[in-house]
């Protein structure tokens, strides 16, 4: 079954209001073995509209429509999908009313205009909005479903759930299985350089690689009308194949961001942990307090700005820092031994580096970080050159940090 996505409003044509509604409409489709492949954003504008739900319609089987159900000049997607389909709109008088009770149970007389989001496509089935006032609409139809639902997320999300669980999920015959397997310290090419001569031999499951700074994750999606034990056993077998060529990579499968993970290994091993960051600005500390229940691993951090600090809180030498500078490895090997023994924690990190897009000097490009990790078995240090800007260099160094951390607790177990 193949399922299209139209957002429709002028705002998602502008840069700063994004379509989150194709997103959670996705992974619901998805979780019952749907595909959305394709999705196109329309403003408001009829003729576009029109034009778009008009080809949707005879290209899918589902289409879905999200927005323009409001009640002014510019919600037009009453019009267009009544053009489209060649279908009649209906005044419909009990919707007014209905709509005319919402507004009373808030204390205000309906405004006029409210009386347009009472037209139904002729046939259709309306659908009750629980939380504002534009009601939806299904139309069932022999080739092709059409479903309108309101732009604001809180209002569509659970008039679709409502649907989907009556009318669309039983017109799905497909069984999904996904695994998602995330890895740190690997590009995405050197991933998928990697592992392309194994999910290249399937068809199913179908295996997509996400990159963000950082971390990269490997979806693998087991979709298939066959038995649903066949079907997890592929996928499944695909995913140990991938996780055992990039073993020394791998974070977890769990649902939880790096920090959580790292946070429950350390809390599992009994350690505690501090930090020390200068370029980061905190950032690390920041993610890992906002994890509740964090107070038992995390004893706590500095940021060390200023050279100042550096020697007056963590203790960092003079001596070091006019030789090798700020950004250096004995520098930041220096502030974590320093946080560590100041905290009384098991590990100390530190992270020192140049987020540009200033401050590069001779020697030391923008990019450059310097990390550590001292515990009371051992001194790791590291320094990587980070591409991108100042923020995507701050977050990968953070995620390249809590690696330093993954690769730590892995070398203790073994
Ligand atoms: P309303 O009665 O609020 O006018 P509507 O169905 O006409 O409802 P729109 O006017 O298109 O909906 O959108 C209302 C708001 O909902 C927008 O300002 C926007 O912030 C949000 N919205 C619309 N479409 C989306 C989308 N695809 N993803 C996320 N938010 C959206
Ligand atoms: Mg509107």
């Amino acid at each position: 079954m193949r399922a299209i996505f139209i957002a429709v409003g002028s705002e998602l044509l502008e840069k700063d209001r994004l379509d989150t509604n194709s997103l959670y409409v996705a992974r619901k489709l998805r979780e019952k073995g749907i595909l959305m492949d394709l999705k196109m954003t329309v403003g408001d504008d009829l003729d576009n509209l029109t034009w778009v739900i008009k080809n949707a319609y005879k290209r899918a089987q589902l289409v879905i429509i999200t927005g323009g159900l409001g009640p002014t000049e510019d919600d037009l997607t009453r019009e267009g999908t009544a053009n489209a389909l060649k279908k009649e709109l209906v005044f419909q008088e009990e919707i007014v009313e209905q709509i005319r009770s919402v507004f009373e149970k808030r204390g205000i007389q309906m405004p006029d205009i409210n009386a347009r989001q009472a037209f139904i496509i002729k046939g259709a089935e309306v659908l009750p909005n629980s939380v504002g006032t534009a009601p939806g609409q299904y139309i069932e139809d022999k080739s092709c479903n059409v479903l309108l639902l309101p732009g604001p997320p809180r209002e569509m999300q659970p008039m679709f759930d409502d649907i989907f669980i009556r009318k669309i999920a039983p017109l799905s015959n497909f069984h999904i299985h996904t695994r998602c397997l995330k890895f740190s310290g690997i590009t995405e090419s050197e991933t998928d350089s990697r592992i392309s001569d194994l999910y290249s031999k399937y068809n199913n499951p179908r295996t997509t690689i996400l990159a963000s700074p950082g971390i990269i994750e490997v979806h693998l999606l087991g979709r298939s009308k066959k038995s649903p034990e066949e079907n997890k056993k592929t996928t499944d077998s695909l995913a140990e194949k991938i996780k055992e060529r990039l073993a020394e990579y791998f974070i977890t499968e769990k649902d939880i961001s790096f920090e959580q993970y790292i946070l429950e290994e350390l809390r599992s091993n009994h350690l505690t942990l501090s930090t020390a960051e200068s370029c980061t600005g905190g950032g690390l500390g920041n993610r890992i307090t906002n994890i509740p229940g964090s107070s038992d691993v995390f004893l706590g951090g500095v940021i060390a700005y200023s050279n100042e600090l550096k020697m007056k809180i963590l203790g960092v030498s003079k001596g070091i820092l006019e030789k090798y500078g700020a950004v250096s490895k004995q520098t930041a090997q220096q502030m974590a031994q320093g946080i560590r023994e100041k905290s009384h924690s098991d590990i100390g990190v530190a992270i020192t580096g140049i987020a540009g897009p200033t401050g590069a000097t001779k020697g030391k490009p923008v990019g450059l970080v310097c990390l550590h990790l001292s515990s009371l078995k051992t001194e790791q240090g590291s320094q990587k050159i980070f591409s991108g800007d100042r923020q995507v260099i701050k977050t990968r160094s953070e995620n390249f940090c809590l690696n330093l951390i993954r690769k730590y607790l892995k070398q203790r177990k073994n």
